[in-house]
């Protein structure tokens, strides 16, 4: 199920042959540079190119904030590895997102979130964006049925899914919810963020955009924060509208968004990310393997009333997961009595720290409710308060299941 997501393929003498993804990882927007021939290449920190004359710059660097070659490598590398034409790189998650849904959205528009989105997303839409007119309502992410429901053909321009989602690691259908939203004059965006590129490709299931927070899996050692998003060259805004760019192409309106606010990631943040990315693939089988083995040892304790993990066959959506990803992921939740033992159980791990965030190499646990969903909280996407999230880490797994079972021992 983890294998290398595209093998090395037979060519003919006249097809020149695609590298696989993990050496596209290590190489793309990595050509040694041209005065040192440097194996890799170094940040170009500077916020500024000096013109060979009045209108000339050379690769099209005039300003830090308009573009940068570090960030150009690391967009390129993105885009590639997501199947699209056009990468954008920025500060973060919520600034690649914000630009997203500024270039797509006008006032009067509807949006589709999950039941079950990133609380920062939920900030964003409903508390941000509500008070400049988009409409927002909620369907379940893991039934075609529900999103349809949530459609209003015609004012709904987008609709944002998470596949996995966060923190219920449910599976959506991103081939079907594109028809959807196709049918009814909206974009899909999905969050890539828990799948990360090297487990799943939304665009080629037929999704507009890709989301992610680079701070994740793709930077993958909690040292840097980031956000990335990808888009097919041809997507074209909804609606029959033309962007702030003054073209109806959405990568367009994100450009020039991305330019026109300043959201973009800085040199020294895109080349640490960047370093990240090339060991993607290697970081994504261990985070696979290690939260297989922790999901199926906590499905053994009395304590865990539930284990919620795609790759488990008692899982609702591990028929689907298996068919559109190539693993299922580093993410684990768990539900356990009631808030009492769950909070003790977030106490008492030692090798997982107790943190927001996820993707990094070293394994975290954390209470939903309370911390990274707490923008939600009383809204009808607030978590359980029985759930507990394991971003599980590639560590040895015996030593993780010991600190698990340790920890949850002391559960009352
Ligand atoms: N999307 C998901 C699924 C996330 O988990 C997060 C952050 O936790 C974000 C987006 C936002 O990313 P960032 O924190 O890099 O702004």
């Amino acid at each position: 199920m983890t294998s290398t997501p595209e093998p090395p393929r037979a060519t003919t003498s006249s097809e020149p042959r695609r590298a696989g993804f993990a050496t596209r990882a290590v190489h793309t927007g990595q050509e040694p540079d041209a005065l040192v021939v440097a194996v890799v290449p170094p940040p170009y920190l500077t916020s500024t190119f000096v013109h060979d004359g009045v209108g000339n710059v050379r690769g099209g660097f005039d300003y830090g904030r308009s573009g940068n070659p570090t960030r150009a490598a690391l967009e390129q590398a993105l885009a590639d590895l997501e199947g699209g034409e056009r990468g954008f790189a920025f500060s973060s998650g919520m600034s690649a997102e914000d630009t997203l849904v500024r270039a797509v959205l006008r006032p009067g528009d509807h949006v589709v979130l999950p039941d079950d989105v990133y609380g920062g997303t939920y900030r964003l839409l409903v508390t941000v964006l509500r008070e400049w007119g988009i409409d927002v309502d909620f369907a379940a992410v893991d039934s075609a049925e529900s999103v349809a429901g949530a459609l209003r053909p015609g004012r709904t321009r987008l609709v944002w899914l998470e596949t996995p989602s966060n923190p219920t690691l449910r599976i959506a259908d991103v081939a079907a919810v594109a028809a959807l939203a196709r049918d009814a004059g909206a974009l899909l965006v999905v969050d890539n963020t828990f799948a990360s590129p090297y487990l799943q490709n939304p665009l080629a299931l037929g999704a507009h955009a890709v989301v992610h927070s680079t701070t994740k899996y793709v930077g993958g050692h909690s040292d840097v924060s980031g956000g990335a998003v990808v888009v097919p060259a041809d997507v074209r805004l909804p609606g029959g509208r033309v962007g702030p760019g003054g073209t109806p192409l959405l990568g367009d309106a994100i450009a020039h968004l991305q330019n026109a606010a300043g959201s973009g990631a800085s040199p020294f943040d895109a080349w640490l990310t960047h370093r990240g990315l090339k060991t993607l693939p290697l970081r994504m089988e261990r985070h696979c393997s290690n939260a297989l083995v922790v999901a199926r040892h906590l499905e053994e304790r009395p304590e865990v009333r539930e284990v919620l993990y795609p790759g488990l066959p008692s899982h609702p959506g591990h028929q689907l997961a298996a068919r559109q990803m190539r693993g299922f992921g580093g993410m684990v939740s768990v539900r356990l009595a009631n808030d009492e033992a769950a909070l003790a159980f977030c106490a008492a791990t030692r090798l997982f720290a107790l943190a927001v965030s996820l993707g990094g190499v070293e394994s975290l646990i954390e209470y939903p409710a309370r911390m990274t969903h707490l923008s939600a909280a009383g809204s009808p996407v607030s978590p359980l308060a029985d759930l507990v999230r394991l971003s599980v880490g590639v560590e040895d797994p015996e030593d993780l299941v010991a600190d698990l079972d340790q920890a949850l021992d002391t559960v009352p």
